[in-house]
């Protein structure tokens, strides 16, 4: 077994063997080193007492699902070895094959434990300098392919899409190929060659049906594209995922123009993923994702992945939007609706899998009948893309009329024990029913008519798997039993007997069993094929439900948060009226948000210049405006009063080095080949978001290289320029808009009161010519001494006072000694702290007791009232 054991296991290095003996899936050597830590089961050895013993852990069968899932959220590919035939026919080993292998993604059979989201592959294969990219959702059967010579746009789709897996030549591995790293960094990167297969037929047959009519055509695909798609079909080939008849044709949707928004700016503004640290609903997705869908749950992302970038197709998603926001009632009742529907899509995938029971079959049906109604209440809704999803929602009636009039109401989940079908689909069927009916009648009257001939009134008639159908006597009774019972077995307390009559009858109960057994499950094949026949049509369905989710979806959070339809049109501006940020004002609870105005074109006002003390709200505000922007790309109506807007092509965000840390991004290095690559890339129609831009170096070279970059976005085209939202808290630099016309200033309001400031939150014309730094490090607790030492340092260095090396004089003087007078009319936020306020500040909260707080409360007041007096 061992030998059989290492053959088989060297078919698939790097992959965990699940070897099935009996009940369970085995794991041995190194697979089981690994499984029993990952899994957290217990690792024994298979000849425990000698040296070097196998190490062993196995799993019950039944219960492998879990497992599975768990081994592929932890990056493991497993293999699947089934017993092949039947153990009772043979007297050898159990001949054993692998019969799948499930990876990270190819998630084949774990669709109810994973996540509602897209699990996608890729593949990746360069030809002579164009790299080919290709998705695939095995589950849900969207299949995208791309190809391209700009690496970055390639990596741009591969960081959108986050695969679980990545398919890479082998031989490109080796090579030291200098994208290794980064996919690594990215999922699971596996190793694979078309040669890896032999059944290049199957391979044909796949690649023509994905190439079917319907989608793109082999034809319109290069050279690079085919060899892509047939790596990844290989691949489906190999791990013998090759059930992909849902695999929908092919779309190369990957090709036409999207908003685009790269990975640092994705992951700055928090569309997908909450920065760390921070809460999940810090996020645009979560307050976006009002979808009650899986398949909507999936399309929001995707929308969000790639923003339109034709006014009308956006107009068209605005007009469904206005509607369905308008119709509070109606909307309800449609989202009511859907939210009782299932995963169509990946319960097509199951069926053209042959993985799908008759549970899955009935919950396709009730999916289904939902479509009349469904089909109703959007006829008030008389816009374009709502009146094309109607059209699309085929009710299905004869679909579901066969199901349900074939199908019981609540199937068991196995599909081989009967108790499927309903009376009345099968004449013969319905006999056999009725010989088990009959038989089963007989045997009680059997057991009356046995009680009464022996006068054994605990006389029982019962069956097991083992005996079948039998007598059960007492031992007490048992010198009544008749001559004619055989003896069959003998139990503490009773004996049990047959007899030749009631072996016939079981002879014929069971083998009616076994034939409506067998007779159910071929019924149902052959209904789950005729399901099989709609794919295409519950695809098309499933994929115009999901864009009415994600409509519906829209218009609830329009209305709910008080949204307004974006005005998109064809020119350069972004103006924003009363603008927030759609996250901060929902997660800020404790401070209502203030909305505040944006003005930027290309033509005057291409660059606003923000400055303002920390903490002044510039990054809320400039991300703000972003936000705004990438949301009524996606056709969604957006938290401002009033938004008129041009197409944008690009949005790019940086963000200073110090801002990075968390990012792991902590170097100066890096913020500048980043601002190198927005330099390089941006163009007339994007949008740049520079906060603290030139912070990860020394105040003069920041403050030079934010001068710079500010100077260059301004000059480099003749007429009008990158639109541009530059936060910095160089007040220095508001002096550019003297020299640069399309550059204004802005500055985040504070207002200074007795010896503190307050934020405003609000955005006011002309630059701020100081930056409150030291008000700041006050209310974050610095300790008086500190802030009172800063005080006098700055006032040295406004002033200029620098010894003969340059050195600012406060670095030798001592402050106790220097002369004071001009000092004092400086000081406009002198401490004017009272006794009791100084001894407040002093408390550690953390660490008094109760009664000592009352204690120090007692002696405040004491203080107090002294000072009154
Ligand atoms: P800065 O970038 O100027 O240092 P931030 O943008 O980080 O400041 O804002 C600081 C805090 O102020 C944020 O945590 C946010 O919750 C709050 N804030 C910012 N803008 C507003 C606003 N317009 N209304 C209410 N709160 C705001």
């Amino acid at each position: 077994m061992v030998r059989q054991y290492l053959q088989i296991k060297s078919q698939v290095p790097d992959t965990i063997l699940f070897f099935r003996m009996g009940d369970f899936y085995e794991m041995f050597f190194e697979d089981a080193l690994v499984a029993s830590k990952v899994l957290d089961i217990a690792l024994t050895s298979r000849d425990k007492n000698k040296e070097g013993g196998v190490p062993l852990c196995g799993i019950p069968y039944h219960a492998c699902d879990q497992y599975l899932a768990k081994l592929i959220r932890e990056n493991y590919r497993v293999a699947i070895c089934e017993q092949v035939e039947d153990p009772k026919t043979t007297r050898a080993i159990v001949k054993r094959e692998i019969v799948r292998i499930v990876t990270p993604g190819l998630p084949v059979g774990l669709e109810s434990i994973l996540e509602a989201d897209n699990i996608f592959i890729a593949s990746l294969y360069p030809i002579n300098g164009i790299m080919g990219l290709a998705f695939l959702d095995i589950l849900t059967g969207d299949l995208k392919l791309f190809s391209d010579r700009s690496e970055e746009l390639v990596l741009d789709h591969l960081q959108v899409h986050q695969p679980r897996e990545i398919l890479v030549s082998r031989q490109l591995l080796m090579n030291g190929w200098p994208w290794a790293g980064k996919l690594k960094k990215m999922a699971l990167v596996t190793p694979f060659d078309l040669t890896d297969i032999q059944d290049f037929e199957r391979l044909d047959d796949l690649f023509k049906a994905v190439t079917r009519p319907g989608g793109e055509t082999p034809k319109a695909l290069s050279e690079v594209e085919c060899g892509t798609l047939r790596f990844l079909l290989a691949y489906l080939v190999w791990t013998k995922n090759d059930h992909i008849e849902h695999v929908k044709s092919l779309q190369v949707t990957l090709r036409r123009p999207y908003l685009r928004i790269d990975d640092f700016t994705r992951r700055n503004l928090e569309i997908f993923e909450p920065l760390n640290g921070k809460s999940k609903r810090a996020t645009l997705l979560s307050v976006f994702d009002e979808t009650c869908t899986p398949m909507g749950k999936r399309l929001m992302r995707e929308w969000l992945r790639y923003p339109l970038q034709e006014v009308e197709e956006i107009n068209r998603r605005l007009d469904a939007v206005e509607v369905l926001r308008s119709r509070g009632g109606q909307r309800g009742r449609l989202r009511g609706i859907l939210g009782k529907m299932s995963d169509l899509e990946r319960l097509v995938g199951r069926v053209t899998s042959e993985r799908a029971n008759a549970r899955d079959l009935v919950q396709l049906k009730d999916s289904l009948a939902f479509l009349p109604t469904l089909h109703e209440a959007l006829k008030v809704f008389d816009v374009p893309l709502i009146r094309e999803i109607r059209d699309r929602l085929d009710p299905m009636d004869e679909l579901v009329d066969r199901l349900s009039t074939t199908l019981v109401d609540a199937p068991p989940i196995s599909i081989l024990e009967g108790g499927m079908i309903r009376k009345g689909v099968s004449d013969e069927l319905d006999e056999l029913w009725k010989i088990r009916a009959s038989g089963k009648n007989w045997m009680i009257k059997l057991e009356a008519q046995e009680q009464k001939r022996t006068g054994i009134s605990s006389l029982k008639i019962r069956y097991n798997r083992v005996f079948g159908y039998y007598i059960e006597v007492t031992k007490s009774n048992l010198h009544l039993v008749p001559e004619d019972y055989q003896r069959r077995q003998t139990l503490v307390n009773a004996e049990r007997f047959i007899t030749p009559q009631l072996k016939e009858m079981e002879e014929k109960v069971l083998s009616a069993e076994e034939r409506i057994q067998k007779l159910e499950y071929s019924l149902f094949v052959s209904l789950r094929e005729e399901v099989k026949g709609h794919t295409e049509k519950i695809q098309e369905i499933a994929a115009s439900l999901a864009v009415l989710d994600v409509l519906l979806s829209l218009g609830e959070i329009a209305q709910r948060y008080r949204y307004s339809r974006p005005i998109v049109m064809k020119d350069s501006r972004l103006w924003i009226k009363q603008g927030r940020h759609p996250v901060v004002e929902q997660i800020n609870l404790q401070e209502s948000f203030v909305p505040n105005d944006t003005e930027l074109d290309s033509e005057q006002n291409q660059i606003m210049l923000i400055t303002g003390p920390n903490m002044a709200g510039k990054s809320t505000y400039i991300r703000q405006v972003a936000l705004i922007a990438l949301m009524a790309h996606v056709g969604s109506f957006v938290p401002a009063e009033e938004v008129h807007m041009g197409i944008i092509d690009q949005i790019f965000t940086r963000v200073g080095a110090s801002d990075n840390l968390a990012m792991g991004l902590s170097t100066f290095m890096v913020e500048m080949q980043e601002t190198a690559t927005i330099l390089a890339n941006s163009t007339v129609k994007s949008l740049i978001v520079l906060d603290e831009i030139g912070r990860g170096t020394s105040t003069f070279d920041g403050l030079s290289i934010a001068w710079a970059i500010v100077e260059y976005l301004h000059d480099r085209y003749k007429e009008g320029g990158t639109k541009t939202l530059f936060a910095t808290h160089y007040h220095e630099l508001t002096d550019l808009a003297r020299l640069k016309p399309r550059v204004h200033n802005w500055n985040v309001a504070v207002k200074e009161w007795n010896d503190e400031i307050i934020f405003l939150r609000r955005l006011a014309r002309g630059g701020m010519n100081r930056s409150y730094g030291i008000q700041v490090a006050r209310l974050a607790g610095l300790p008086q001494s500190v802030i009172k030492r800063a005080k006098e340092i700055l006032f040295n260095l406004e002033k200029g006072e620098l010894t003969v090396s340059g050195v600012p004089t406060i670095s030798v003087s001592s402050h106790e000694e220097r002369p004071r007078p001009a000092f004092v009319q400086r000081e406009l936020f002198a401490a004017r702290h009272s006794p009791v306020e100084e001894a407040i500040r002093k408390i550690s909260i953390d660490q008094i007791t109760p009664l000592e707080a009352l204690n120090l409360l007692h002696r405040f007041q004491e203080l107090l009232k002294k000072k009154e007096a």
